[in-house]
């Protein structure tokens, strides 16, 4: 002993250490979840730099999310000082930002280009399908971006795609011209899309190999985690930068195979994945790339770990009985030393606030015995599912976080505010350009902004410089006076953000340019003199955004606008805005990936949310959904919940829902039923109580034994507990009301007391599942669940 890594190896088991040790061009690492897979890459890096092997600008570590960047920074400064500044650790997206604002002149964009985020490519296209009427063939903008995606993940392009498509169909015609002119305008506002940044990216290398070269011979050690979710684009990435440098050619030769000897070694490239964790496949997400990586390359070392140090006995043996259920893959053997621990609790609500409310008990009764919020997680399949939750936690008193930090960006004034900063920092996107045209209301209207459109195309200029010259465009006198005023204001904050050449800006520009844009513009006066209440919020809310401007600075001291933008840009799901510790966080499945809790609660356990109801007929679907399930389940540290609703209100129809089948893939003696929320003291229960509770009508559901037709799932009990009625009454939400009895037959008149009068089309179904299809006077047609609907006949 006595390396100067060897307490980088401490307490590691023997494949983790030739994981962090072993040295070659290519390493693959597979394992199950929390066998320490992103842990010995972060050893591995810090192993790399503590040995001298490896210069911290020699790096580039790519992880999932920018919040996973930031934990694998802070892990390996832990283990070796701040020597480790300068490597990269970044998403795929991060990484591809910061090469092409250097080389973007490369090609024909400037280095202050725009990120398209999802919502503002969806503009764009919807105003190309507009132009071209393309809705008459069935194009609709969401189709279209979906197809764009699709293609551009396979590193497609609209020529590319052209070759291929069968152009004698109309509606494919109309599709390859929306995507040649949605790529025309990208490139005139100066603007990438998401899935250009990594698209574009492999462009650059493979069109400019010596560009490529100066990547190729910085880059010596590149470390992937979570690599089952890379798609083609990415991976296609990964193995431009691992050619060796100097070997240009060997794919561009026109044909023919020309070979330069390459002038060094390929970087050695560290992957770690999981297949049975492939959960993105809906955006391109190939799990190919893991399961042929031997094959690109040969003689990779593979290291398998089995060892789980995250979860106890219980939680491992049920995701592996789930997983085991997928037919298409590699049998691993995951264990753990934990002993076995709590076992899983389930609970089946009547309807999902009642499930709402034992999560909330639930978290308290944690909370009690010591596990701080912090370290308690609420999963749900979709956004949608959280308001339930959101309600009752807040009812509680439960301080919670919803982690999808997308949201506060995707917020209209937010997305006003930094249009004006796109405005400034980069004019050629027209898009922003337009955004805040009459934002606030300025009386500038579609007549003048198709004028400022004319008058630009005329004169060859930019939408942007086209406002500065007001008295050419035709308009009245007003409105010439508005559009000076506005062009006044961006070239202030332009003159405060954009520092001559050469010169630096100080950390307060951002901050300084933002207020000017929002306080000179009148965009906040106008929202201060509302009398909409919720523009009260919006003014909150752009507070916000300047105090983000303003921690942006702290961190970021010779930050430029452009940083700022693109870190605001890259926010995903997973990343937020504020600091999550302390709070309980709720999220859907997908943002979970890689995460670990003491406490995991995965809600809405129901056939058609887990597995989803779209899923079903895709290809895989069913499979991938399990995928999905499992990733929840191994989040969890000590204890993990399972809970399940009995109806389920859904886009204003609540409707019967089933217990996912995955429930029952889970061994019956590993979960422990629970009779009603905050029922703590059966915890741990006897056996012959937990056995009790799965045999149909014993002990549980009081109203008769199983309605699902299975006796695994116990129907949530209709009694109420003794002991505080009140708190208990409190837990029904009022419209919940038992209606079981309700003769009803076509042509009956009913009120409902969100959708008001209606009238009885038909009644389907029987006993507890009898569904009215209910024609309602101004909601429309709806299906309700009879026995539970807020309904009286009239
Ligand atoms: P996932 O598949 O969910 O991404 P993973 O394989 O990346 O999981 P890690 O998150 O790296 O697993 O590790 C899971 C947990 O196990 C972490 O808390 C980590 O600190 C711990 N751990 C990993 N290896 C060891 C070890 N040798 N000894 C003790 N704890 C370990
Ligand atoms: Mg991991």
């Amino acid at each position: 002993g006595g390396g100067p890594t060897d307490d980088l190896v401490d307490g590691l088991n023997e494949p983790q250490r030739e994981a962090v040790t072993y040295r070659g061009p290519a390493l693959l690492i597979v394992a199950g979840a929390g066998s320490g897979k992103t842990s010995v890459l972060t050893r591995r890096i810090a192993s790399l730099l503590r040995s001298r092997e490896a210069w911290p600008s020699q790096i580039l570590a790519i992880t999932f999310t920018n919040k996973a960047a930031g934990e694998m920074r802070e892990r390996v400064r832990g283990l070796i000082g701040d020597t480790a500044q300068g490597m990269w650790i970044s998403t795929f997206h991060s990484a591809c930002v910061r090469i092409l604002r250097r080389e973007a002149e490369q090609f024909g964009f400037t280095k202050n280009f725009t990120i398209y985020d999802s919502g503002d490519s969806r503009a764009l296209i919807k105003r190309l399908v507009k132009e071209h009427e393309a809705d008459a063939f069935g194009l609709t903008p969401a189709s279209v971006q979906g197809r764009i995606s699709k293609l551009k993940n396979e590193l497609a392009d609209a020529e590319s795609y052209a070759r291929t498509a069968n152009l004698s169909d109309p509606a494919e015609r109309i599709f390859v011209e929306l995507f040649a002119d949605y790529q025309r305008a990208l490139q005139r506002a100066n603007a990438f899309d998401f899935d250009d940044l990594i698209g574009q990216t492999v462009y650059l290398f493979r069109a400019f190999p010596h560009v490529a070269d100066v990547y190729r011979r910085r880059f010596r050690h590149i470390l992937v985690d979570e690599y089952q979710d890379t798609n083609h684009a990415q991976y296609a990435l990964i193995h431009e930068l691992t050619r060796p440098p100097g070997a240009e050619g060997a794919e561009h030769g026109g044909g023919m195979m020309i070979f330069d000897a390459p002038t060094g070694d390929a970087a050695s490239l560290t992957v770690v994945g999981d297949s049975d964790q492939s959960i993105y496949a809906f955006r391109g997400a190939d799990i190919r790339n893991i399961t042929e990586f031997e094959r690109d390359y040969p003689g990779a070392k593979v290291v398998l770990l089995e060892q789980n140090y995250r979860s106890t006995q219980t939680i491992l043996s049920a995701a592996n009985a789930v997983i085991g259920n997928n037919f298409d893959r590699k049998d691993k053997k995951l264990w753990t030393d934990r002993g076995a621990g709590d076992p899983i609790i389930g609970y089946t609500g009547y309807s999902q606030h009642d499930e709402a409310q034992f999560v909330a008990d639930e978290v308290e009764a944690l909370r009690r015995r010591d596990i701080p919020y912090g370290e308690m997680a609420v999963f749900y399949r979709t956004n949608s599912q959280s308001r339930a939750l959101e309600e009752i936690l807040i009812r509680a008193a439960v301080p919670y976080k919803i982690m999808g930090g997308t949201k506060f960006y995707d917020r209209a004034e937010i997305k006003d505010a930094l249009a004006y900063v796109i405005a400034v920092a980069n004019p050629a996107d027209e898009l922003s350009v337009r955004r805040i045209l009459n934002r606030p209301r300025r009386g500038i209207g579609d007549v003048t902004e198709t004028s400022i459109a004319r008058y630009a195309a005329d004169e060859g200029i930019s939408f942007r410089d086209a406002l500065a010259n007001p008295s050419a465009l035709g308009v009245g006198p007003k409105i010439q006076q508005a559009i000076a005023q506005l062009d006044a204001v961006l070239a202030e904050a332009s003159a405060i953000m954009l520092p001559p050449s050469g010169e630096v800006a100080p950390p307060t520009a951002v901050t300084e340019g933002l207020n000017v844009l929002l306080n000179k513009s009148g965009y906040l006066d106008a929202l201060r003199r509302s009398k909409d209440p919720q523009d009260e919020a919006r003014v909150e809310n752009l507070d916000e955004l300047v105090a983000v401007t303003r921690e942006f600075a702290r961190n970021n001291p010779e930050g430029t606008v452009l940083d700022f933008l693109t870190e605001v840009a890259l926010v995903s799901d997973a990343d937020d805005l504020d600091d999550a510790s302390g709070v309980v966080s709720l999220m859907t499945m997908h943002t979970a990936k890689g995460l670990e809790f003491d406490a995991v609660f995965v809600t809405g356990v129901e056939e058609d949310l887990i597995p989803h109801r779209i899923s079903a007929g895709e290809p895989g679907g069913p499979q991938e959904e399990r995928r999905l399930f499992y990733v929840a389940l191994t989040r969890a540290r000590k204890k993990l919940h399972l809970s399940l609703a009995m109806t389920r209100a859904q886009f204003g129809e609540v409707t019967a829902a089933m217990p996912s089948r995955f429930l029952q893939e889970i061994p019956h003696d590993l979960i422990d039923w629970r009779q009603s929320p905050g029922d703590v003291n059966s915890r741990g229960g006897t056996q012959s109580r937990a056995l009790n509770a799965r045999r149909p009508g014993g002990g549980y559901g009081g109203s008769g034994g199983s309605r699902y037709g299975d006796d695994l799932v116990p129907l949530p009990r209709r009694e109420k507990p003794a002991g505080d009625i009140a708190k208990f009454a409190n837990r029904i939400p009022a419209k919940v009301r038992d209606n079981g009895e309700l003769e009803l037959a076509p042509g009956d008149r009913i009120r409902h007391d969100d959708f008001g009068e209606g009238r009885i089309d038909m009644v389907t179904g029987e006993g507890a599942k009898r569904v009215a299809h209910v024609r309602f006077d101004t909601a429309g047609p709806k299906k309700l669940l009879i026995k539970i609907a807020p309904i009286a006949k009239l």
